[in-house]
This record gives C-alpha cells, structure tokens and sequence, in this order.
C-alpha cells in the first residue's frame, strides 16, 4: 500500500469515524421517544439537556437533568436522577429555548 493511501485511510479512521459516531447518536437522540409517565404512550421527546456544577457540603459536584415533552399529551416533564417530575412554571424556558431552536433550524433549511 503507497504512503499516501495509508495516509488517507489514518485520516477516515481518526476524523471521519468519530464524527460519523457523534452524528449518529445526536440523530439517534433527536428522533428516539421514551414512555410519557402521564399517558403511557412512547411519544416522550427529550427538548433539553442541562449539565451544571452544584455545591454539596461545601464541595463542588456535577450534576444533570433532563427535559421532555409529550407529543401525545403535551405534558412536560423533568427527568432527575431518574426520576420525572412536573415541569414547575418558571422551566418553561428551557422548552421555549428548544423550540426557538427548531424554528430558526427549519427556516434556515
Ligand atoms: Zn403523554
């Protein structure tokens, strides 16, 4: 095998196959729906991802938790550690934040 050729299959293994794997699982996450806990349908779609730092007894820790909304019920929800609740009122942010996003994707297509 000729030394370019080498090079070109050194950059498809370690430019391309990250980037496809990191785009396929951005689609993956976009299209995939969980189980909504208020109408048991599989219409629950993740609209926000939220990673922050939070002080427990003093020390720093990271932390994260989730949005969704259901497509069937239109209920929204906040996922915690695994556990979903009600999205309170001043969350809503973090959905409008998504659909803004949506929108400004879909008229820029
Ligand atoms: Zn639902």
């Amino acid at each position: 095998m000729s030394k370019p050729m080498l090079g070109v299959l050194i950059c498809i293994s370690v430019v391309a196959v990250p980037v496809f794997l990191y785009l396929a699982v951005g689609y993956w996450l976009r299209i995939r729906r969980g189980i909504c806990p208020a109408c048991g349908q599989k219409r629950l779609k993740m609209v926000n991802f939220v990673r922050a730092t939070i002080e427990v007894d003093g020390e720093r820790a990271p932390d994260a938790w989730s949005y969704h909304e259901c497509e069937h019920c239109n209920k929204r929800f906040k996922q915690h550690r695994g556990r979903f609740t009600t999205a309170s009122e001043h969350e809503s942010r973090h959905f409008d934040i998504s659909r803004k996003l949506a929108t400004n994707r879909r008229n820029f297509a």
